[in-house]
């Protein structure tokens, strides 16, 4: 195009297919997407809340309660509800569960957003009054927050049941809320500054199938659910000297693939031979250093198996990486990845004992540095196990957070009904428009007092009054135990959840509504109609009225 051509002439910057949408029609176009995910989770809130079952494209079936699987798993196509979606995974990054009080109180402020744009309020001033209640909610939780000693166990327990309750893992909780504290205990260092880090790293979450949950059980050491790779091994072996090897115990790959003519059969023979030579050789220098069982995270070749068992060492091939890292910490060892520099040191010492009907083997570090326990949950089907992982992590996120912090809130609304009650007050001294915005924060809050009750079947409209009513009257933990009915001492009945869960739920929530709030203007390459409004389907027609969100579909395979 020359430089006359464009004289005179309307820039165009976009593409022929781009679209575009302003001001008010942006806004409301990405407030309902947005509603929309929130809407999708908050039937799951609460002990008494549904699950979901999620169909992948692959016919793969997750059956969940757990708001961030939940909304990963949905194959969302529409940019502002995956927005929403970084909010529950934000949550579960930072606190380990609260994703879906998260999700479900950023829906709430859109809608009440809403209703302040049609009052001609400008965005401006309600991302500011958000700000500025999300600021003052997270200063009234550490006012509200009970501190609790980080040793009590009873009270540890409590938030690990609370935080299972209505999940997968709700029917075995004691037990489970028991291993948990345990495990989590288990990893707790206190560091020279007196502070408290629950090192994760040193807590293995393995699963099995084939038992009750309540056969669960916290190991010392760690589990490998491998067959040995000969059956003439020896599987049970105490004070072991043990190999971590993360390369093959096979030749090269260029060896082997080198094209070799032979011309006669001897030729052939010699060739072999050499390769076998070249197993024996590789076995030989694990024999010289001493080893007594290797742990191998890629394949071992049937000869350097053959070997192996002929010189009486235990071989395990196929070891998930992420469990020879965490054998690293139980046998106090290094992964070795070249056979020609095994040092001493790099060994591991400990008790390795087979399970034959579980077809695992437990393995113990011998050492007085060792740490390292596992978790070794159980159920009978993989559905079941997975759903009581995700609780189950769930769960020691909360204990974790509860041991860090040592504080902790009444459950069951109690801490929004009062978080909202105080808002209201700060909003008198509030001046403009941002007044406006603090009060629908606080009305936003008591979103999740409602949902608990209607979900558990209640009167939410009543519940809430009741609620009110009690923390007018002083009782700051006036919350709903959706298992009596009753707006009772939250705390008291045992219903707690840790202080920093909730301070990050309301960060993200208003974090959240202000981007989307912020936006005025959507340019999109595509088009535009198709990324849905959130009330009526995509355009492939979304399966169970996903409401815009594309449907279900995809990636559905690696969970977690
Ligand atoms: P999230 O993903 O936000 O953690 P959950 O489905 O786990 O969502 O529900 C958490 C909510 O359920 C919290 O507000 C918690 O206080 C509440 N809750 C837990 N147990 C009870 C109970 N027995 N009675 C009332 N509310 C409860
Ligand atoms: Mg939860």
């Amino acid at each position: 195009m020359s430089q006359q051509q464009m004289q005179g002439q309307p820039m165009i910057i976009l593409g022929e297919d781009a679209q575009r949408m302003k001001d008010k029609s942006a806004q409301e176009h990405n407030i309902a997407a947005a509603r929309a995910v929130a809407e999708s989770v908050r039937s799951t809130l609460g002990p008494k809340g549904m699950d979901k079952m999620l169909v992948s494209s692959l016919g793969d079936i997750t059956v969940t309660n757990d708001g961030v699987t939940i909304l990963e798993e949905m194959d969302i196509d529409n940019p502002t509800a995956s927005m929403i979606v970084e909010v529950a995974e934000t949550q579960e990054d930072e606190a380990g569960d609260g994703t879906t009080t998260a999700v479900a109180i950023t829906g709430e402020l859109l809608k009440n957003a809403e209703d302040l744009l049609e009052q001609d309020i400008h965005p401006t001033a309600i991302i500011k009054g958000f700000d500025m209640a999300a600021e003052r909610a997270r200063e009234e939780v550490d006012d509200i927050a009970i501190d609790v000693d980080r040793d009590d166990e009873e009270i540890l327990k409590k938030v690990a049941e609370t935080s299972m309750t209505g999940k997968g893992a709700e029917q075995h909780k004691e037990v489970l809320a028991e291993l948990i504290v345990e495990g989590a205990q288990a990893v707790t260092v206190e560091a020279d500054d007196g502070s408290v880090v629950v090192d994760m790293a040193y807590l293995d979450i393995e699963t099995q199938t084939g038992r009750s949950a309540g056969d669960s059980e916290l190991l010392n050491g760690g589990v490998v659910d491998k067959d040995p790779v000969h059956e003439n091994m020896p599987v049970d072996l105490e004070d072991a000297n043990i190999l971590l090897v993360d390369s093959p115990l096979e030749l090269d790959e260029a060896e082997v693939d080198t094209q070799v003519s032979v011309t006669d059969p001897d030729q052939l023979k010699n060739f072999l031979d050499k390769e076998e030579e070249q197993l024996q050789e590789m076995v030989q220098k694990i024999a010289d250093a001493g080893v007594d069982a290797v742990f191998c995270q890629k394949g071992i070749d049937d000869m350097a198996e053959h070997y192996l068992a002929k010189e009486g060492i235990l071989a395990l091939s196929r070891v998930k990486k992420s469990q020879l890292q965490f054998l690293t910490e139980v046998l106090e060892a290094r992964i070795v990845s070249d056979l020609d520099s095994i040092e001493e040191s790099d060994l591991g010492t400990g008790n390795i004992e087979r399970d034959e009907d579980e077809e695992l083997f437990y393995v113990e570090g011998a050492g007085d540095q060792s740490h390292g326990v596992t978790l070794l949950l159980r159920g009978s089907t993989e559905h079941v196990v997975d759903e009581l992982e995700r609780g189950v992590n769930d769960a020691l996120s909360v204990v974790s957070d509860t041991i860090i912090e040592g504080a902790v809130l009444p459950g069951g609304g109690a801490p929004e009904v009062e978080l909202a009650s105080r808002l209201r007050d700060y909003a008198d001294s509030v001046s403009g428009r941002e007044q406006l915005a603090v009060e629908a924060f606080a009305d936003s809050l008591e979103l999740v007092p409602r949902v608990l009750a209607e979900n558990a079947g209640l009167d939410s409209i009543d519940t809430l009054v009741d609620m009110r009513s009690a923390h007018e009257s002083g009782d700051a933990r006036a919350g709903l135990n959706v298992f009596s009915g009753e707006v009772e001492d939250t705390f008291e009945a045992g219903v707690v959840e840790p202080a920093h869960a909730k301070r990050q739920a309301m960060g993200s929530a208003a974090e959240a509504a202000n981007l989307v709030l912020k936006i005025d203007d959507i340019i999109s390459a595509g088009d535009l109609s198709t990324s849905g409004d959130g009330e009526e389907g995509g355009p492939g027609g979304a399966p169970g009225g996903m409401g815009g969100m594309g449907g279900m579909g995809g990636g559905m395979g690696g969970m977690m």
